[in-house]
């Protein structure tokens, strides 16, 4: 590696494109402008303009992009598809680099196994693998790229079957360091960026170009259920799911929606089974041991898929501009306290918290090591630009109480625009020392921006 980067001059740059097979496009391009607006998955805007983007077509042009920042002293962001709530791929200075346009997608099914590259969609794996028998835990919104959402551990479509976090059923990547070389890594061979890639989250010191994931066999019947309970109830509720202790195989989630001028509890439940008749035992052994009265049956029973899953996702994302924060707990009850007493005051009625039961899934010793029963976050969503900081003072406050009973955070759903300075909230301590040791050992000159992305604010 050489010592000292070479400062830029305008040669370099018309020199650089050359050797791409994709294109590259500098802040003084014409067409900068509409790169940089259409880099958020919601069309979101924000105050951080790096000085180039590559959108990069092959793993060469990952490599070439990765040589001429480190030879500029250019420091790279990755971006999958865009789906970062924070935008924390637009970093000001430096080069973004766009692997979206790397989307393919390989099925081994004799093997059970799919090689996929980071700009793959939730939606078209699952489209893949389906013909197959095959399914993977991927997100639950269709569009989220794979890349993003497995780097930072995924919480997946029927997590707590299919290994406690998404990033868990991964075989092994590819990747391209800050040297610009091309390496595998799996348990065996450079087992620290695997232990790396598997939670790590955004802001790594490698990009990623390949996924080998382990598949798992696609439920011959995925069923839902709803139920809605008053909003003063939802600690009971919470407390009942946990008592109930529901089979791994039934995905319990429960939403904090507006209902009129007030609000409701949604408890949707979504069983994966092998018959009709074990999908509809796993709801009932749920719905027998609520207490009576604390629930009122909506739908049940419904059958349901990955498609739909994806869809019911996208429909509850309705406004233009997005903030989201998370903490992971035990104190489910107190959560539920919390959240109501701030939730009247929200500034946009279509913001919404989302409880995910976690239960306490066995992990593998990786970066991801977050725990807590209760997944606890909540979507802000607006419109208008001059009601950012009202939604922003407002999430703040409630995660502020909320970091109160939190056992950890995860990293993909985490505030980064208000919260980079509190990253290591995200890690065990053991964890974080590792990942910042490693950073330092495989990215000695900070070829990669990190994750702290500062305190900008988007405008739309
Ligand atoms: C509508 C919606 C639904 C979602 N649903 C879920 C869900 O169900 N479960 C869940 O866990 N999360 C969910 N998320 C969050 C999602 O996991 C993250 O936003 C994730 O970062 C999206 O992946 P991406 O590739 O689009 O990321 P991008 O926004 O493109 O990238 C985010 C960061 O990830 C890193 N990164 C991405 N790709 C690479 C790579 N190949 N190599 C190195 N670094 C890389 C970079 O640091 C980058 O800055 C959702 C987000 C949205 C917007």
């Amino acid at each position: 590696m050489e010592p000292y980067p070479h400062p830029i001059d305008a040669d370099d740059f018309r020199v650089f494109p050359r050797g791409l097979d994709g294109k590259a496009r500098s802040r003084h391009h014409a067409e900068y402008a509409g790169w940089h607006r259409n880099a958020c998955w919601n069309g979101r805007r924000f105050d951080r303009f790096p000085e180039y983007i590559v959108r990069a077509q092959s793993l060469a042009d990952v490599a070439h992009s990765i040589d001429f920042a480190r030879r500029h002293g250019l420091s790279v962001s990755v971006r999958g598809r865009g789906h970062s709530y924070a935008g924390c791929f637009l970093r000001d200075t430096g080069l973004l680099l766009d692997l979206s346009a790397l989307d393919r997608i390989e099925v081994d099914a004799s093997a059970n196994a799919v090689a996929v590259e980071p700009g793959a969609s939730a939606r078209r794996l699952s489209q893949a693998l389906a013909p197959h028998g095959l399914a993977f835990p991927t997100g639950h919104g269709g569009d989220v790229g794979l890349g993003g959402f497995l780097l930072g551990g995924g919480l997946g479509i029927n997590a707590r079957a299919w290994g406690g976090m998404s990033a868990f059923n991964l075989r092994a990547i590819d990747l391209i360091g800050a040297d610009g070389r091309l390496l595998h890594a799996d348990t065996e061979r450079n087992a620290d960026l695997f232990w790396a890639a598997r939670g790590g989250g955004p802001g790594l010191f490698f990009a990623v170009v390949k996924f080998y994931l382990d598949c798992r066999p696609l439920p011959a019947c995925i069923t839902g259920g709803t139920w809605r309970a008053r909003p003063e109830r939802l600690g009971e509720l919470l407390e009942a799911v946990e008592r109930a202790d529901p089979d791994p195989s039934l995905q319990v989630m429960i939403a904090v929606a507006a209902d009129g001028d007030g609000l409701q509890a949604i408890l949707s439940t979504t069983a994966f089974a092998d018959s009709p008749a074990r999908a509809q035992a796993l709801h009932r052994a749920l719905a027998s041991r609520l207490p009576p009265g604390l629930a009122e049956p909506l739908d049940q029973d419904q059958p349901t898929d990955f498609e739909t899953i994806y869809a019911q996702t996208e429909a509850m994302l309705v406004s233009r501009r997005y903030r989201t924060d998370n903490v992971l707990t035990d104190r489910g009850a107190d959560a539920a306290q919390i959240l109501i007493a701030h939730l009247p005051k929200r500034p946009s009625p279509a913001t919404m918290p989302l409880l995910i039961w976690r239960g306490e899934p066995r992990l593998p010793d990786a970066a991801f090591c977050a725990r807590g029963r209760w997944f606890v976050s909540t979507y802000a969503q607006w419109d208008a630009e001059r009601d950012d900081d009202a939604n922003r003072r407002w999430l703040k406050a409630l995660y502020d109480e909320l970091a109160g009973i939190a056992s950890g955070a995860y990293i993909n759903e985490f505030d980064l625009e208000e919260r980079s300075d509190q990253i290591e909230r995200c890690f065990a301590p053991a964890q974080w020392a590792r990942l910042c040791e490693l950073r330092r050992r495989y990215d000695p000159d900070g070829v990669f921006h990190d994750a702290r992305i500062g305190h900008g604010h988007g405008h739309g």
